[in-house]
């Protein structure tokens, strides 16, 4: 029987909104025509090497069109075909704080205005926040839901380097030290399947994790996508990849492992199939969430299970 996001066996995102709005909140993605340090030469020029902003931009949204515009055109279809009253603007694409201050003022307030808008999710890298930025947040924060998404894809400096992240763990740590307690709820964005890591070192990332003040979590597999640097290096040194039996598998150890009141936003990547190169699963994101608590509720596995707080 397909499950619920109540009946699920780890605390999703979905419910919690339901949970503190009272009503399903729906996210609305915009592309505010940022870019990214790892790509204009200020950190790298090369970017991460799994990067293609094609397999994360929808296609209803683009950066030659305003937020509002987006919104605009974003919100009437979620009314018609969910009844959707309430949205989070999602600043998706990119690195989403990469911009002077009063620029990014400007492009937050002006999604907020928008009726039915209860907040704002914002994807952006843990080198691009600083004292600035985060008390701007901090003030919309006292008014609105605000979600600052880390890019940390791994803990481990030697992925990092790996994937020419272009900043290191103790990058992403001084973010959210400076990030904590000041309203901003915080997440952190993982990748489980790089080649540097061993399925062990992967797990160990939930122990980390839960130890540190982040309330929220998008974790998927790795993937390679055509025209990136891994692509390049996955035809030249082909390396191990998910099947989906193990992938499953990974997620309910790595949520038994995980803190319970860590909010999983993602569990699964879908990238679109003319440009995934592997792993090919042909699986649904619903698919793959009905497999993943079936497989939970067989093992009588739930998030935080084997948890040890410290
Ligand atoms: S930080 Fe994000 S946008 Fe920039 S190169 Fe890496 S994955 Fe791509």
């Amino acid at each position: 029987m397909p499950r619920t996001p109540a009946t699920r066996r780890y605390h999703a995102f979905g419910q919690y909104l339901k949970d503190l709005y009272g009503q399903p909140v729906y996210k609305v993605n915009v592309d505010a025509g940022f870019t990214c340090p790892n790509r204009d030469g200020t950190v790298s020029v090369g970017g991460c090497i799994y990067c293609n902003n094609d397999s994360f931009r929808p296609s209803a949204c683009s950066g030659s069109e305003s937020v509002s515009g987006q919104i605009v055109n974003g919100i009437p279809y979620l009314r018609r075909r969910y009844g959707a009253e309430k949205f989070i603007v999602y600043f998706q694409p990119f690195t989403n704080t990469y911009a002077p201050v009063a620029t990014l003022e400007r492009l937050y307030r002006e999604a907020l205005g928008h009726p039915g808008v209860v907040g704002l999710a914002i994807g952006t890298r843990p080198d691009c926040v600083d004292e600035e930025k985060i008390s701007l947040l901090q003030a919309l924060a006292k008014d609105h839901f605000i979600l600052v998404e880390y890019g940390l894809q791994s803990v481990y400096d030697r992925t990092l380097q790996f994937i020419n992240r272009g900043h290191d763990y103790a990058c992403f740590k001084r973010a959210l030290s400076m990030t904590t307690g000041r309203g901003i709820r915080v997440g952190a964005h993982l990748i489980l399947g790089f080649p540097t890591e061993s399925r062990d070192d992967m797990l160990a990332m939930a122990d980390e994790l839960s130890r540190l003040p982040i309330g929220f979590l998008k974790l998927h597999q790795l993937q390679v996508i055509r025209d990136t640097a891994l692509a390049d290096r996955y035809a030249s040194h082909p390396f191990f990849t998910f099947s989906y039996e193990e992938y499953l598998g990974t997620v309910a150890d790595f949520l038994e492992r995980l803190s319970p009141d860590i909010v999983l936003q993602r569990l699964f990547a879908a990238a679109p199939g003319d440009i995934l190169i592997a792993p090919v699963w042909n699986r649904t994101r619903s698919e793959f969430l009905n497999d993943l608590d079936a497989l939970m509720e067989k093992r009588g596995s739930f998030q935080g299970k084997k948890y040890i707080p410290s």
